[in-house]
């Protein structure tokens, strides 16, 4: 992050929440990244993405953080920081057999093909399921597509989200695609909904790596269905006390 109000700001947050800021650096060659974003009454939204300080996370930054990397029991990697970056990060993890979830967000229509092979898991919602494989995904039909190109192309295990109706999920091992239906909300603002999703699908991947792989999604999808029904991105995501018990 910059060595500005956000930066600090973002820096107090994470600590306030008891993550670790130990690899986080404040530079004062370019200003923290930002999106700003606009939501509509429908609860859909836009997002214009600065990346600033995040394009400067270089290989040196991995480095110097490679023992967490390699001894963690997930790594989540996607494309807000240089997309060879978050690459390497992928590869070091997989070498040390670390479990690895990437989310192609924002999408790259030329993303490099080492992306689907170093995945475990592959999570994308419809807009970047369609930039990635050509196919518009208006339905649970055109996610399966979808599922079963990003399957040829390497990936192990393909998630596409698909918003209120949840998400669909094919693997290498279970070739037959599987619905796993959201419940019904009332949206207020899905901004966040698919970061949220791929945070909670995290957790049981790190905590509760023998649930299978459907219970995972299923439980995912009512954590990103609780922050679709409050504003904000990270302000709607709910804390685990705030959620059922069934979920842990
Ligand atoms: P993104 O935020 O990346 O566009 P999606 O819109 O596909 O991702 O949403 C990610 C997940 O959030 C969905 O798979 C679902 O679990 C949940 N979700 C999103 N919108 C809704 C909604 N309207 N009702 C219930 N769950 C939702």
């Amino acid at each position: 992050v910059g060595k500005d109000s956000f930066g600090n700001d973002y820096v107090e947050n994470l600590k306030k929440n008891g993550i670790s800021t130990a690899f986080v650096g404040q530079t004062t060659d370019a200003a923290t990244g930002t999106a700003s974003i606009i939501v509509n009454s429908e609860g859909q939204n836009v997002i214009v993405i600065v990346p600033g300080a995040n394009l400067l996370l270089n290989f040196e930054d991995l480095k110097r953080a490679s023992d967490v990397i390699c001894k963690a029991k997930v790594v989540v990697c996607q494309l807000e920081i240089t997309p060879a970056v978050s690459l390497e990060a992928l590869k070091m993890a997989r070498a040390s057999g670390v479990k690895t979830l990437f989310n192609p967000a924002p999408a790259l229509a030329d993303l490099d093909p080492q992306f689907y092979t170093h995945s475990d898991i592959f999570c994308c919602n419809e807009t970047e399921a369609e930039i990635l494989t050509g196919i518009p995904v208006g339905n649970l039909e055109d996610a399966e597509k979808v599922g079963r190109m990003l399957l040829e192309r390497g990936c192990k295990l393909v998630i596409v989200t698909l918003g209120a109706e949840g998400c669909m999920m094919i693997s290498v091992e279970e070739p037959i695609p599987k619905h796993v239906p959201a419940g019904k909300v009332r949206a207020v603002d899905t901004t966040g909904a698919g970061d949220s999703f791929v945070g909670a699908l995290a957790f049981y991947l790190a905590y509760y790596p023998k649930l299978p792989m459907e219970e995972m999604i299923r439980k995912s999808n009512y954590v990103a269905s609780v922050s679709v029904q409050a504003s904000g991105t990270q302000s709607s995501y709910p804390y685990r006390k705030d959620l059922p018990q069934d979920l842990f």
